[in-house]
């Protein structure tokens, strides 16, 4: 389906510009999560936003190590109205588009640029947002080029540029996955790896295909876990890769295996695990264990649940400052947890709609086409934890 059939099926009758000076949305991060909510913004009528970004369209993709591919597959299965798992739009299908399945990084950063293009989305790029506060019934974002003015915000500023380095004493000593720009100019032989999840083991094939040897410490081993979800299990991609005769030659994994201490004794590095065994390596240990998240920057704008991550209601809004939303891998709603772009996408639409309602747009036939497409779940009674797709 083409961008126009579906303007054709969603009533788009534009939203309000009485005031051009305040924008009826901000939506603050140009990746797949500020990309996406753009497009379904458009689709159900408001005109009045715009995207921003720090850096530009797709940067933390960019960022990617050069080696690093998607784990879920693109399939150009959108002509039986199953849209292809990495796309963030109705219509749109990153394998027909690239004619590869597991694009890198850069590859899905082009491709949110031509989306942007495509669509002819409202974006600033180089605009880097420090604050954020709500007068009276307007939000003011100020960015180091200026103040903007908008009635709603949707915070879709990611995870991958505000990457964790604590968990244990020592862990600054430690050099972030999210900081490496290729494995193959990595120097060194013999390599520590904290954290055993997706990013580690990327990590762990790639440097062993270098024939280089490494150590992955994991405090669980999702190599072992038997939970479908790939929000907790390794993916099939990752598992395949495990398989490759490099990787059974010059990994070793550590399940259960907590790291308590990394020290530095003149040139070498020490890795000291909750079991008292000491690993070295002249080679600065990796860490990949996750992501702060952007969503601490926004935390006076949201309530906190116990797991750190920001409360919102059923329309993925602050419970605390109406008219601020979350879109992305940090939603959360009960123990759900919307990771992947497959997961989190089904959240745009209800984001949108709800704006649009507030600025009295109508959202029926809307809704409609985006249920049609599996892209608006409002109703999570029916996903176990095993599975957010229903
Ligand atoms: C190694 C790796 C592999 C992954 N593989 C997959 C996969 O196979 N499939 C999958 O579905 N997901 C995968 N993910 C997860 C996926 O990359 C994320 O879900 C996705 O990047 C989130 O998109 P986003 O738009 O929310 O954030 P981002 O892509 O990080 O975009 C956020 C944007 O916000 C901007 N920004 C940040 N702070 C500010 C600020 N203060 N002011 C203005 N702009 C700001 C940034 O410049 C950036 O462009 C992977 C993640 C990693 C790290």
């Amino acid at each position: 389906m083409a961008a126009s059939d579906l303007d054709a099926q969603a009533n788009i009758t534009g939203s309000s510009k009485e005031d051009d000076a305040t924008y009826d949305a901000i939506v603050v991060g140009a990746g797949a999560s500020g990309i996406g909510v753009g497009i379904t913004l458009q689709h159900v009528g408001i005109e009045n936003f715009l995207i921003i970004d720090r850096d530009t369209v797709g940067a933390s993709f960019a960022a990617w190590p050069a080696e690093t591919r998607f784990i879920t597959p693109s399939f150009p299965s959108n002509s039986i109205g199953m849209l292809d798992l990495n796309s963030i739009a109705i219509g749109v299908s990153p394998a027909y588009n690239m004619r590869v399945e597991h694009p890198t990084g850069a590859e899905y950063a082009t491709h949110l640029q031509n989306l942007v293009k495509y669509f002819e989305l409202p974006i600033q790029e180089k605009t880097n947002v420090t604050s954020i506060e709500k007068h009276d019934d307007l939000f003011a974002i100020e960015t180091e080029n200026g103040v903007i003015h908008a009635k709603n915000v949707v915070w879709s500023a990611g995870e991958y540029q505000y990457p964790s380095l604590s968990g244990f004493s020592g862990a600054e000593l430690c050099r972030h996955t999210a900081t490496v720009d290729s494995y193959s100019q990595l120097e060194g032989d013999n390599f520590l790896i904290i954290g055993g999840y997706e990013s580690g083991i990327d990590a762990a094939y790639h440097l062993a295909k270098n024939d280089k040897k490494v150590s992955v410490f994991d405090m669980e081993g999702p190599w072992e876990s038997e939970s479908s979800d790939p929000s907790v299990a390794l993916s099939t991609y990752s598992f395949e890769r495990m398989r490759h005769e490099k990787f059974e030659e010059n990994v070793s994994l550590h399940a259960h295996s907590i790291v308590t201490l990394v020290n530095q004794v003149n040139d070498t590095y020490q890795v000291i695990t909750g079991d008292g065994q000491t690993f070295t390596s002249e080679v600065q240990p990796l860490f990949a264990g996750g992501f702060d998240g952007s969503h601490k920057f926004v935390s006076h704008l949201f309530n906190t649940r116990d797991d750190g991550f920001p409360e919102i209601n059923e329309n993925d809004e602050s419970t605390i400052m109406p008219g601020m939303y979350l879109a992305g891998p940090s939603v959360r709603h009960d123990g759900h947890i919307f990771c992947f772009i497959f997961k989190y996408r089904q959240r745009f639409a209800i984001v949108a709609k709800s704006i649009a309602e507030s600025l009295g747009l109508e959202t029926e036939d809307f809704v409609a086409a985006y249920k049609s497409w599996g892209m608006y779940l409002d109703d999570l009674s029916c996903c176990g934890q095993e599975c957010l797709i229903c």
